[in-house]
């Protein structure tokens, strides 16, 4: 039912011409078409007429406030909606934001073939059509020592095409103590079932062993999957098989089937989703197998991301033997995955990166945050405390420096505490939920914080140096809007 005093505010609602009519909006007409403001016009008013009838709004309307709200819709058009953001949570691989940003050599690379034609599938040696796979297989090969591979648009897409083409209508066994979820609705019970693999569960969720793997081997198994558990660990009496251990298994299996004439072959493979190329001093105890490590265990296959730890833009790598990774490139998912000229430009310049290690930590920024020595991130913390405190009004903050746990993120180490330093500002005016909210949705570069006990916590561990100047600014900023 709707009131009599419900009627008279939705007659105070101005009518879509009004709107379009007002000069706030006529000044708009010369940057958008007029479909596009006549449809922030109705949103406007439907909202409008929403809070009227669920009577959130019980006063008349002043058709201002309808063409503001319109001309706000309308402005958002002209926003860059996903752009540059500063991350001060001390979650270095952030998925939010991002997850790994660029090497100045990856980005320059993205530049140069997104603003003219390249050599995308072109063999200049030939004259003729080459492979867009070639530009990174060749590195790959020689950084993680495996014959072949193949890179795809992420490593969700990667582990689709591996199972759909080699566990299709066969049988994949796996433990029960990896069959993770990733995240986003990638788990892989689902993805095995997408894939059209039966999916063979052994073990138990704390212990898995070899023997468990051996008893489900039958004539339609075609795949020993390890899933490595990257955002979680299962610790205390727990136990997982080897890759070595898989290995022997599956060589077995295949010896037995060869002196039966049986060609199907079973292979060992690992999504390994994190991805290390190097093992970072600051994993310490938690340090995990690199891609070459699990490639000479005796993995047949081994997938993972190109924006987790190896710092890269979003990629699926598949690396193994040649025939397996052959069949790969044949895929129709390989076609519908692929990965276009940027990213391999990226991805090709990151990778090249690491054929000198130390060039490697030095130049992409994820190995650099994870490996910067803390008495340099400490420092980072005391000049942004130095500078907070003699540009910010009197008396307004308490500024100083703790000292902060900062993560891997990404789902990758999830025990992992890397030790860092942030910059904690507490508020004598304002506060600090507000300033997160200034510093998030009000800069055209959001600024991301921690907030930890009422203070807004800025870790240094993420921050760039020439990013400190921004923080101070955008806080003088909040500051001013607060008032004196
Ligand atoms: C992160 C992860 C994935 C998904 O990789 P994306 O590149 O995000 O698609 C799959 N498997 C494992 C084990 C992972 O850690």
């Amino acid at each position: 039912m709707i009131s009599s005093a419900q009627q008279d505010i939705l007659r105070s609602l101005p009518q879509v011409e009004e709107v379009l009519r007002s000069s706030r909006l006529r000044a708009l007409e010369a940057l958008l078409p007029h479909q596009v403001l006549a449809d922030c016009a109705r949103e406007a008013i439907s909202e409008h007429r929403e809070n009227i009838l669920n009577k959130t709004r019980c006063s008349t309307i002043d058709p201002d406030e309808v063409i503001e709200a319109a001309r706000t819709k309308a402005l958002g058009y002209l926003e860059p909606s996903l752009r540059r953001a500063i991350n001060a949570t001390g979650v270095i691989v952030h998925t939010n934001l991002g997850r790994s940003p660029l090497a100045d050599e990856a980005a320059e690379a993205v530049m140069q073939v997104a603003r003219s034609y390249s050599t995308l599938e072109y063999d200049t040696n030939l004259r003729a059509r080459g492979s867009r796979h070639d530009h990174v297989e060749g590195l790959l090969c020689a950084l993680t020592g495996a014959e072949a591979a193949i890179a795809v648009n992420n490593n969700a897409a990667a582990v689709v095409m591996v199972l759909a083409e080699f566990a299709k209508g066969h049988e994949a066994i796996v433990s029960r103590g990896e069959l993770v979820e990733i995240g986003g609705s990638f788990r892989i019970p689902d993805i095995m079932a997408f894939s059209d693999a039966c999916m063979v569960e052994v073990g138990t969720t704390n212990k898995t062993h070899a023997a468990d793997y051996e008893r489900a081997l039958g004539p339609h198994t075609s795949m020993l999957l390890k899933v490595h558990p990257s955002n979680y660990r299962v610790v205390g009496f727990s136990e997982s098989v080897a890759i070595n251990d898989l290995r022997e298994i599956a060589d077995r299996e295949n010896e037995r089937r060869r002196q039966e004439g049986i060609d199907q072959e079973v292979l060992v493979y690992e999504d390994q989703g994190s991805g290390a190329f190097i093992n970072l001093a600051c994993f310490g105890e938690y340090a995990e197998p690199t891609v070459a490590e699990s490639v000479r265990s005796g993995c047949d296959l081994v997938s993972f991301s190109g924006d987790k730890l190896l710092g890269g833009p979003q990629a699926g790598i598949v690396v193994g033997s040649k025939h397996l990774i052959d069949r790969l490139k044949k895929n129709p998912l390989a076609r519908a995955m692929r990965l276009d000229k940027m990213t391999l430009a990226a991805l090709e310049a990151t990778l090249r990166l690491y054929l000198n290690p130390d060039t490697a930590l030095k130049n992409i920024p994820t190995l650099r945050m994870l490996s910067e020595a803390d008495e340099r991130v400490h420092e980072r913390a005391e000049r942004l405390a130095d500078m907070l405190r003699s540009v910010l009004p009197q008396g307004s903050t308490r500024v100083d420096v703790v000292p902060e746990i900062a993560r891997t993120g990404g789902g990758a180490l999830p025990l992992c505490e890397i030790a860092s330093f942030a910059t904690r500002v507490s508020f004598e005016r304002g506060s600090a939920q507000d300033c997160e909210i200034f510093l998030v949705s009000k800069r055209t570069t959001p600024i991301i914080p921690r907030i930890k006990n009422d203070a807004v916590l800025f870790d240094a561990r993420t921050l760039s140096d020439d990013e400190l100047p921004e923080l101070g600014e955008a806080l003088c900023a909040y500051f001013e809007s607060v008032g004196a």
